[in-house]
């Protein structure tokens, strides 16, 4: 088959750190199988459904040490001080991350968003500074030792951290109007932020809508689509409590007819691999699949979409 034009769009996949010793030693094979497809970077939540900074430290570093991916921290400003918040940055850098994505984070189970449940760091915005005077405080360059030749090193410059944020093409729910989300990435972008990823969406126009609005408010970065792939009513419903998205009628119609699990699958795969090829074909960056720590359905979407193909995908190795 000739090369094709999707063959080069980069893409990503979000995982979270898992809370059981059986999930722990899947996920590692689930790692292998993403990473010998290529992805641009491999995200890992934090403190998302009850999860630890502690667990999704030791996840980027398995990610680092295992594979040849770059792995992007996620990053929040729930109950921290700014020197709790200074400290776990750092504990990062010193493992090598240079990705992160900087989040406000939600209120933890049981707490309400008008409860005081952030500390000293109010928004996103704040934490991309902070991300970046972390860096900055640190030696500009990195020693490496010579093999073979005791007392020298080689110096390099120190890789800038690249810093995502959050963008929410539907609006966050509790945007009181829809500039408000725009503005917020604005602000973002000031901060210092390099590029951007969204929530899920279920249409390419909403996404592509919102990428026009943003440009022309003045947000320069590149916006990353985030993709998820609902395989089952179950998950739909699922992500909509916790997204606050509206219902896609369309695909909770189409999934609610078909009889088995194996074909709801195939209706979540084929609405999320047209979902990826529109949005490409509209001009996004790349796509960013929300993997649910499984990598079967979401490399199958990157075959369906013509993104992952023979000649791009390798053997995972061990
Ligand atoms: P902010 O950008 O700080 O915005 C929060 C609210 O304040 C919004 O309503 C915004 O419109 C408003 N706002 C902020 N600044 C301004 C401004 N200058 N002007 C006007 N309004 C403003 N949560 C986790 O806990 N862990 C995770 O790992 C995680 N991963 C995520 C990954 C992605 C790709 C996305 C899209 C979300 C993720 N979340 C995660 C959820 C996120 O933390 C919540 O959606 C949170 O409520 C908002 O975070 P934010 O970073 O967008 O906040």
């Amino acid at each position: 088959m000739p090369p094709s034009i999707l063959d080069a769009v980069p893409f990503s996949f979000e995982l979270y750190p898992p809370r059981t010793d059986a999930g722990t030693a899947n996920l590692h094979e689930t790692i292998r199988h993403l990473a010998a497809a290529g992805p641009r970077f491999i995200s890992v939540t934090y403190g998302a459904g009850g999860s630890t900074g502690g667990r999704s430290l030791e996840l980027v570093r398995h990610i680092r040490e295992t594979t040849d991916v770059e792995a992007l921290a996620h990053l929040t400003c729930v109950g921290t001080t700014y020197e709790g918040a200074t400290r776990l940055i750092r504990e990062f850098l010193d493992a090598g991350i240079t990705s992160f994505l900087a989040l406000r984070g939600d209120p933890p189970e049981g707490v309400s968003e008008d409860d005081h449940f952030l500390g000293d760091l109010e928004s996103a915005a704040q934490l991309v500074q902070l991300i970046q005077r972390a860096q900055i405080e640190r030696a500009p360059y990195t020693e490496y030792s010579i093999p073979g030749v005791p007392g020298a090193a080689r110096v390099d410059r120190r890789r800038k951290v690249e810093i995502a944020v959050a963008a929410f093409p539907n609006g966050h729910p509790r945007s009181r109007h829809a500039t408000e989300d725009i503005d917020a990435l604005l602000a973002k972008q000031a901060a210092g932020a390099t590029f951007a990823i969204t929530q899920l969406f279920f249409h390419a126009d909403d996404y592509l809508g919102f990428v026009e609005r943003a440009r022309a408010a003045g947000v320069g970065i590149p916006i990353l689509p985030g993709i998820m792939p609902i395989v089952s009513p179950v998950r739909l419903r699922r992500v909509l409590e916790l997204t606050g998205e509206q219902l896609p009628t369309d695909l909770a119609a189409a999934l609610d007819a078909a009889a088995t699990p194996e074909a709801q699958r195939i209706v979540g795969l084929e609405h999320a691999s047209a979902l990826a090829r529109d949005v490409v074909a509209g001009g996004a960056p790349g796509v960013h699949l929300y993997a649910f720590n499984h990598h079967d359905t979401v490399l199958a979407v990157l075959r369906e979409a013509g993104i992952l193909t023979e000649t791009t995908e390798m053997e995972p190795t061990r």
